[in-house]
Parts: structure tokens; C-alpha cells; sequence
């Protein structure tokens, strides 16, 4: 009977042993791993894993981390604020998706392009000058968006595969339009709702509390947005979170 006792336990003891053992190789491993790739999830308006690989998913839960995607609207705004927007996601080692409005593509600020693209971050059509797409006819909704396309190619020599409508006004004639133009829509599901407030708290409070795992994030380019954005992704940060992009379409030569 005491035998049987000192079997069970000295078996218990090696069980324990051997699952934390596991558990740490399982954090281990996945901690090398490359960071995984995200698609765009239309039905969450935020992004998901490209493939189910559950180690690297139980390594991320049980080391608490977390994914989004970071976006900034209505650029590029010339000035030097492309430019430190730019220093402080490097500093991060963070990209984002800068989604323009064509009209504020200028001789002084098409140059920004370029630095968007050589950071590493991806250029976005947010249409030629920014009306609620929601009030126009079809032709009037394809044209703001192929000639914000052409604008970006014409400078950087690609055009865009991710859209964002104004506002994020959008039906299914956009969606319609889109999708023929071999685009990618791109909504949000966390707003720092740096569009309206005037403190950096506020906007601190409101990035925080929306960013959820899988997130995207949607901010513009603006003074307080760019003053604010060092601390924010620090916060983040120490929540765990981690920065990406998601996979864009292959080709977009359904355009040509
Ligand atoms: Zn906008």
C-alpha cells in the first residue's frame, strides 16, 4: 500500500515535471517564431490569423500577446508631421497603413510617399477628396477612387490595393465598386477618436480602451495624434501588443 503511494506521488511529481517542461519549450519555440501573418477580417472589420497554427496561438494566450494594426487617415499632411509619425513607428518597430486623400497629394508633400514606402509601410486609398460616398451615384463613387489610384501610381508607380471610404460610410454599391476595381476595403474596429478631441488623454483613453487583440486601429494625421503616439504604443505595448500588417492581395491586375 505505501508502496503504491510512493508510485502514485513520485508520478504525479514527474507529470508536473513534464508538462511544465513542455509548456516552457512550447513558450520558447513559439517565442522564436517569425511574428504570424494576419489577413483583414471583413466580418470583425479587424484582421485574423492567416493560418490556424494553434502552438503559436496557446504560446501568444499564454504569453499574453497581441496583434493590430495601426492606420492613420486624411495624409499625407506635410510639415514634418509624415516624417515624425514616421520616426516614432521605427522607434516602435512598428508599420502602419497610411490611407490618403489624393487632394492632399501636392509638390510638397508627394515626396512623403516615397518615405512611407521605404519605412515599410503600405500606401491606402481613403478617395480623391474625401466626400461620404453614401450620397453619390455609382460612376461618381468609381471615380473618386480610380483617380485617387491612378494619383498614388502616378508618384509611386503601384497603385493601392486597400481602400477606406470617408468616414467609413460605406454600402454595397461602394463594396461593389471596390471589389471590381480588385481592392480590399478596410474598416476598424478601435477608434482613438483623435478625428474630434482636443486632449492627448483623451485620446489615450479612447486608443486603450477600444484596442482589443485583432484590432485595427483607426487614427489620422494630426499634431495631437502625432504628439501622442510615442506614449500610446508604449502603453500598448506593456499590454502585450505588437504591431503588423496584414497580407494584401497578390496582384491587383484586375485594375489594368
Ligand atoms: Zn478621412
Amino acid at each position: 500500500m505505501m508502496l503504491a503511494l510512493y508510485i502514485y506521488r513520485r508520478y504525479v511529481a514527474l507529470c508536473g515535471i513534464l508538462m511544465t517542461f513542455v509548456l516552457y519549450a512550447m513558450l520558447l519555440t513559439a517565442y522564436h517564431m517569425a511574428t504570424p501573418r494576419f489577413v483583414l477580417d471583413p466580418e470583425m472589420n479587424g484582421i485574423k490569423h492567416a493560418s490556424s497554427f494553434s502552438l503559436r496561438k496557446v504560446s501568444d494566450m499564454l504569453a499574453g500577446r497581441k496583434y493590430a494594426v495601426l492606420t492613420f487617415d486624411d495624409g499625407p499632411y506635410g510639415h514634418g508631421l509624415d516624417e515624425q509619425i514616421l520616426a516614432t513607428l521605427q522607434k516602435h518597430h512598428a508599420h502602419a497603413v497610411f490611407f490618403l486623400v489624393c487632394s492632399h497629394i501636392n509638390n510638397d508633400t508627394r515626396g512623403e510617399l516615397a518615405k512611407f514606402e521605404s519605412a515599410g509601410d503600405v500606401i491606402g486609398n481613403h478617395t480623391y477628396d474625401h466626400p461620404n460616398l453614401a450620397q453619390l451615384s455609382q460612376p461618381d463613387i468609381r471615380n473618386q477612387i480610380e483617380s485617387c489610384n491612378q494619383r498614388i501610381a502616378d508618384v509611386t508607380g503601384k497603385r493601392p490595393n486597400y481602400f477606406r471610404p470617408p468616414f467609413g460610410s460605406t454600402t454595397p454599391a461602394i463594396t461593389t465598386v471596390v471589389k471590381s476595381l480588385g481592392m480590399q476595403q478596410v474598416l476598424w474596429n478601435a477608434n482613438s477618436e483623435d478625428s474630434w478631441v482636443k486632449q492627448p488623454e483623451q485620446m489615450m483613453y479612447f486608443s486603450l480602451t477600444q484596442t482589443e487583440d485583432q484590432s485595427i486601429l483607426l487614427m489620422h494625421e494630426t499634431p495631437l495624434t502625432a504628439a501622442v503616439l510615442d506614449d500610446m504604443l508604449t502603453q500598448l505595448e506593456q499590454r502585450g501588443f505588437q504591431f503588423v500588417l496584414p497580407d494584401q492581395l497578390s496582384d491587383n491586375t484586375a485594375i489594368n
